[in-house]
């Protein structure tokens, strides 16, 4: 693709913007089912990422989500920071040779496949998949909708819902057996701010 490196600016500037902000929030929800410390460790990685930002949105797409995922996996530590850098990274190696927005369900597939494939992990686990894997699902089965973002947006709020009732059997949370069940799960949440950042920028785009 030829995102216009304004766009692309953007998109991480609001991306990093909105997890930087949910940092109490996605502090508290670490604190019910973790160590408390996914707020911190969202906020070191992606005012590392901001502090990149004209770097970042001088490179061609594939270079700038590889900036962001070594970027990420050098900051923000903790089970998250190597499971987002992936996502990044594998997202940045799937963009060279493919088209925006024609491939865009097989660039996130890369992204989510290198996330599953890092943490071991599959849907139902109480993790950020759980949110990935709805909204991959939307990505594939309903590419040329006309409110397709605002699907993205749904399914991703609802994703996050649905993590509640679920048991981690994945993670720091998994200690916890059943008592992790009636919590949302931080890194849910934390992948949810990403895509609703992208997908309130891309509307507002002229
Ligand atoms: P840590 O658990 O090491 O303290 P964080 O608190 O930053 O790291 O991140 C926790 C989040 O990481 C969880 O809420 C969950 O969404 C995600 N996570 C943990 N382990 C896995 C895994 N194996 N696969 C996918 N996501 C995972
Ligand atoms: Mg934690």
């Amino acid at each position: 693709m030829s995102l216009q490196p304004k766009t692309l600016r953007s998109l991480v500037r609001a991306a990093a913007e909105q997890v930087i902000a949910s940092a109490p929030e996605l502090t508290a929800l670490d604190q019910a089912i973790g160590d408390g410390d996914h707020g911190a460790n969202m906020k070191r990685g992606f005012e590392a990422v901001l502090s990149k930002l004209d770097t970042i949105s001088a490179q061609p797409l594939d270079e700038a989500f590889k900036t962001i995922g070594k970027t990420l996996v050098m900051t923000v530590g903790g089970a998250s920071g190597p499971l987002y850098g992936s996502f990044f990274l594998a997202v940045g190696d799937a963009l060279r040779g493919k088209r925006l927005p024609d491939d865009l369900a097989d660039v996130f597939s890369s992204g989510v496949g290198a996330v599953s494939a890092r943490g071991r992990s599959q849907a139902g686990e109480k993790t950020m998949l759980d949110v990935l894997f709805p909204v991959l699902e939307i990505l594939k089965s309903e590419p040329a909708r006309p409110d397709l973002i605002e699907r993205v947006r749904a399914t991703a709020t609802e994703a996050v819902a649905r993590t509640v009732p679920m048991q981690a059997t994945k993670g720091r949370a998994s200690f916890l057996g059943a008592r992790s069940v009636g919590h949302v799960d931080p890194g849910a949440r934390s992948s949810c701010v990403l895509l609703l950042a992208v997908c309130n920028t891309l509307e507002a785009q002229p």
